[in-house]
């Protein structure tokens, strides 16, 4: 059921709520200055929650891509704007880029990160020859900056400052089309598994995007002909995809990227209709600019044709959060939410109170040993309604259990956690003996909510924050 407040909500609030943003438009009042003024506009200002997904979100993608063969890797936030001008983006790309001179030297803060993934990869031919593989898989977690017009800017949906989940395969062109097939399915894991969105051929299309043939050598690097024959080869990939799949495509004339035409999935949710998420580029014109071609080629003996894969699955995972907190009307996955856990003590202002505080504060110390966020609070049986009512549609727990006398009587409480699927909390029942049972039925419940993502990496992600200011 979704809380009647939670409809006028949108991402901004939502985000307030959990502080997971901080709302630019708050004021500061001992500086008499918004939050947003100080940070600057299009500058998403994500809170100490904020900072728990994130890192969350961090590591579960880097384990994600190392284990499915990518390298890591971190690159510079600035660079000197010679590398911007072998990678065309000068020319193409200027009026998006931040541009300031030091000491009479240009520099620009990267847009993109794939002009440092190329240079990478070169560095990695000349020391290591023919033992470098290709393909070859490089991930980051890029932080981007891009001018946006001031008009544009909202909340986490439009800014001027994003992280990628950003990855370059630098491949030979007979491997480049495994390669696209794979990322299809890499993808969909990630949707389905960390943010719990089903994928299937009825909700998700894939658009062409292609450039515009007028505007080829003013918007786009390259020719006629080697356009065409890349936009040929991508349509030839979405036809084996509808073929594998079953997912369907659409044609975009001019929503090409300026170096090559790109497949972007787009996603049909009820609520908010039509999402992009994740895109694929295929790029026929960095490995030559940079030379890259050329030096494959010398190491290994052959001609060996060179194209390069740019593809971000949530895209800017800034965009991605804010789309959504509104598309869930502020529920996240229990690995994400700051808040995971819940445990109320209902006082009845008895003798059996002390008993109430101390099952509810030994519980809280077993969760917290198990690296859960799980905050408490004691609250007269009266109220207890009305207070709780308030953090489950604010602080948005993902779990919350209920402890007080008829509980500790009837050794049964209910176990309520929200079911992202259904969109509202379902309730388990459990018979408890004592309070290392009832630790251990609430630890099997966030084990439960946490399944997917151990699915997806094998890995549990748990980091311990004392949020209970939040309450
Ligand atoms: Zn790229």
């Amino acid at each position: 059921m979704v809380d009647k407040q939670d409809v006028r909500k949108d991402h901004v609030d939502f985000g307030d709520d959990m502080d997971i943003l901080v709302r630019s438009t708050g004021r500061i009042s001992v500086l008499d200055q918004n939050f947003g003024a100080l940070v600057g506009a299009g500058i998403p200002f994500f809170g100490v929650g904020g900072g728990i997904l994130r890192w969350v979100l961090y590591q579960i993608l880097t384990d994600f891509h190392a284990q499915r063969g990518y390298h890591i890797v971190m690159t510079p936030a600035v660079a000197s704007t010679q590398l911007f001008a072998i990678s065309g983006h000068l020319e193409f790309y200027r009026e998006n880029m931040y541009i300031f001179k030091i000491e009479d030297h240009e520099f620009a803060i990267k847009p993109m990160n794939c002009p440092f993934h190329v240079l990478l990869l070169m560095n990695l031919l000349q020391k290591y020859r023919e033992k470098v593989p290709l393909p070859f898989r490089m991930f980051e977690l890029g932080q981007v900056h891009r001018y946006e017009i001031s008009g544009a800017l909202y909340g986490l949906l439009r800014v001027r400052e994003f992280t990628q989940d950003d990855a370059h395969i630098f491949s030979p062109s007979e491997n480049t089309e495994d390669e696209i097939l794979k990322t299809v399915e890499e993808m969909r894991e990630i949707y389905e598994k960390v943010f719990q969105i089903p994928i299937n051929a009825e909700n998700i299309k894939l658009r062409l995007s292609m450039s515009d043939p007028d505007k080829i050598g003013t918007d786009y690097i390259g020719t006629k002909e080697q356009w065409e024959e890349a936009e040929e080869y991508l349509r030839s990939v979405a036809e084996k995809i509808h073929r594998k799949h079953g997912i369907e495509y659409f044609e975009g004339r001019g929503e090409a990227a300026f170096y090559g035409p790109k497949l972007d999935m787009v996603l049909n949710l009820e609520d908010i209709g039509e999402w992009q998420l994740g895109t694929v580029q295929f790029d026929f014109n960095l490995p030559y600019r940079f030379k890259l071609a050329e030096l494959v080629s010398k190491i290994r003996g052959e001609d060996i044709p060179m194209y390069m894969v740019h593809r971000a699955y949530l895209g800017s995972i800034e965009r991605f959060i804010g789309v959504y907190l509104d598309y869930r009307k502020g529920r996240l996955p229990i690995v994400l939410n700051p808040v995971q856990v819940l445990l109320v003590g209902v006082l009845s202002g008895s003798e059996v109170d002390k008993k109430i505080r101390s099952t509810i504060t030994k519980l809280r110390d077993t969760l917290v040993a198990a690296g859960i966020r799980a905050v408490s609070l004691f609250v007269d049986k009266v109220r207890v309604g009305k207070y709780v009512r308030k953090i489950e549609s604010t602080v948005r727990p993902s779990v919350q259990v209920f402890v007080g006398a008829r509980e500790l009587e009837s050794g049964e409480t209910g176990i309520k956690y929200y079911n992202l699927y259904e969109r509202q909390y379902l309730q388990k029942r459990e018979r408890f003996a004592d309070v290392a049972e009832l630790a251990q039925a609430v630890l099997d419940v966030v084990e439960e909510l946490e399944e997917p993502v151990r699915e997806l990496t094998g890995k549990e992600y748990r980091i311990y924050e004392d949020l209970s200011y939040m309450l």
